[in-house]
Parts: C-alpha cells; structure tokens; sequence
C-alpha cells in the first residue's frame, strides 16, 4: 500500500470529517469528539448477550495456531511474485484449504513491471458455500515486496526481509479461520482472496501498483459472474502489536455504508482496536474492487513501526490483534446479508 501524505491529504481529511458525523458521534472511549458531552447512554444488555444475540456465535480462533502458520510463511523466504519461495506457498496455501473442505482457485495472469521481465502471478480465490450466489470476500496480498526501501540506510535495502506483518499475516490469519468457517451461522458464501503482485515494487514512485487486485476487478466487470459480492474487506498490516485501525478515507467515500457497519459492530464487541475516527488515505488493493462495484474498505494500521523494514518479523505480529479482527469479522460475516 502507498498513503497520500501532504496538503492534499490534509483537505481530503477534512472534507472526509465533516461528511463522516456519524464516526464522531458513536459512543466510544477514547474518541476525541467535537460534539458537546452527551449523558451517559442507557444500560445495554452485558455485551456477550447482546454480541450472541446479533452476532451469532463467537468462533474460538487460535491465536498460537495462527502464529505457527505465520511462522511457516515466514520460513519459506521472502515470497517475490513469479519466484520458487512463491510456488511453494501457492502449494501450502492449496493443500491448507482443500484439506478444510475449500474450493480453491488460481487465477493466473502476466505481471510486467516497467524495466522487468515480465513474470507468471495468480490471484488465489478460496471459496466456501460455492453454491450461494450472494457472497462476501476477505482478502490481503500475499506477495512479499523486493526491497525493504523503509530501511533508513539503503545500503540494507535489498536485503530479504520477512514481511511477517504485511501480507504474510493476512494469510496466516485466513488459514486460522478456515478452521471455522464451518461453524458460523452464515447465510452468504464466503471467499477468501489472496492478491498476488502488490508488492511487486522496485521503485515506489514510478512502478506500477496492485497487480493482482486490478486483474480480479477486470475479470469480475468482464464476465459478470452469477455471483455477486455485497462486500469485501481487505486486511493489511493489521496484526502488529496494538495495532490501531480508524477509518480508511477511501473506504470511508467508497463503503460507507460498509465502514459503518464493521466499525459499529467492532464498538458493539469492545474490539478497541478500530478506532471511532477517520484515519489517512491510503492506496490498498481495496480501490479495484470499489472500481468494480464491490463495496470494500481496508482495515490497516498505517503506524506499524515495521512496515517495509527487516524487522517486519513474526516477532512483531500479535496472536491478540488476530484473535480481535477474527471476532469482529466473524460477526460480520454471521451478519451479512
Ligand atoms: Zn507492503
């Protein structure tokens, strides 16, 4: 992901503010607010109640099993687009879900980078409930960057890196989850997306982004599908150490409805970590999808320390912050419509 910064992110902040009443004025500790102090809102019902009754039930995602697969990915190398590291993961990936049950799908394309070779990518789309035409998606990258250019010293830059947090968690996570899908009380298909080509970046400010995201959102306008997805949610660089999620601007203009809905139910669960504020602007594979008529927002921590660093290590990546997005998104999914 890349973020706007400068003046024109600063009005787009503001204009994102004001047209955003509703993040300000949800009750939440900890939100700095412009509205006048409210009295207290009435007593709700104890929050498992009141998460039980709306939410379905909480699935018990294991966090220590979600770090073993994180450690795994981590230890097949760094995992460029086209590269061995890559096709062992793919193989990983395929074995994991078909053994729970998934149905999974590559889909290959060309990528070409100015002033590279033009290399072999595949989008990995896992699908569960493939009968049902209405479905939602979660997805992440999993691809790992070639350069670690947030190293100070660019010396060290084309060192490999790990990427624990940036792609590799998003993986992990899903991994985890696919455990329990099976026991969540849904009625729209599920799928996971695994984007190939997000970090297949040389030089940050004249290569070309989002590979693997701009080709699913072509397919998907191309050949209109029968199934349509109500929603997606992309997951990236959300497993730090309390990580902190407000509300990506772009979702914020481009799923509203659906920023509206996963933050009110994170507030809903006490899930700390998606903050009742709107947060920087940020270019994610989340803007093909929203391109393609999928309403999808990003759920990132744009402060991990680490991102694009060699210390981007399992280490750095929380079993908790897992567990928390896994409660929140299960909910959602249980929800969803
Ligand atoms: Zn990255």
């Amino acid at each position: 992901m890349t973020q706007l910064t400068g003046r024109f992110a600063s009005v787009l902040a503001v204009l994102a503010i004001l047209s955003a009443g509703w993040f300000l004025i949800m009750p939440h500790a900890g939100t700095t607010s412009a509205e006048p102090q409210q009295p207290p809102p009435p007593a709700k019902p104890p929050r498992e109640q009141f998460a039980a009754d709306r939410a379905g039930p909480a699935v018990a995602f294991d966090s220590a099993r979600a770090l073993r697969y994180l450690d795994e990915l981590c230890k097949l190398g760094p995992r460029l687009s086209g590269s061995e590291a890559m096709k062992k993961q793919q193989d990983l990936i395929e074995k994991h879900f078909k053994a729970l049950g998934a149905t999974v799908e590559f889909q290959r394309f060309t990528g070409e980078q100015r002033n590279q070779k033009p290399v072999p990518m595949a989008n990995i789309i896992i699908t569960w409930h493939p009968d049902r035409t209405r479905r939602v998606m979660i997805c992440s990258h999993y691809d790992t960057r070639p350069v670690a250019d947030q190293e100070p010293e660019r010396r060290l830059w084309h060192r490999p890196f790990a990427s624990a947090n940036d792609g590799t968690s998003g993986v992990a996570w899903m991994m985890e989850l696919g455990h329990h899908i099976k026991d969540l009380q849904t009625t729209v298909g599920v799928d996971f997306v695994l984007f190939d080509g997000e970090e297949y970046v040389f030089d940050g400010h004249q290569d070309r982004y989002f590979f693997g995201s701009d080709h699913f959102a072509e397919e998907y306008q191309k050949h209109k599908p029968a199934h349509r997805y109500a929603g997606a949610v992309l997951l990236d660089l959300f497993a730090g150490k309390d990580p902190h999620f407000p509300v990506e601007q772009n979702s914020l203009f481009q799923a509203g409805a659906l920023a509206q809905e996963i933050w009110k139910i994170a507030a809903e669960l006490g899930v700390t970590a998606f903050v009742n504020r709107v947060g920087p602007q940020v270019q994610d594979d989340h803007l093909a999808l929203n391109r393609a008529g999928i309403p999808a927002v990003d759920v990132i921590d744009f402060d991990y320390p680490h991102w694009h660093r060699l210390s981007d290590t399992p280490e750095q990546v929380s079993g908790a912050s897992m567990e928390q997005v896994a409660r929140v998104l299960t909910a959602w999914l249980q929800r969803a419509r």
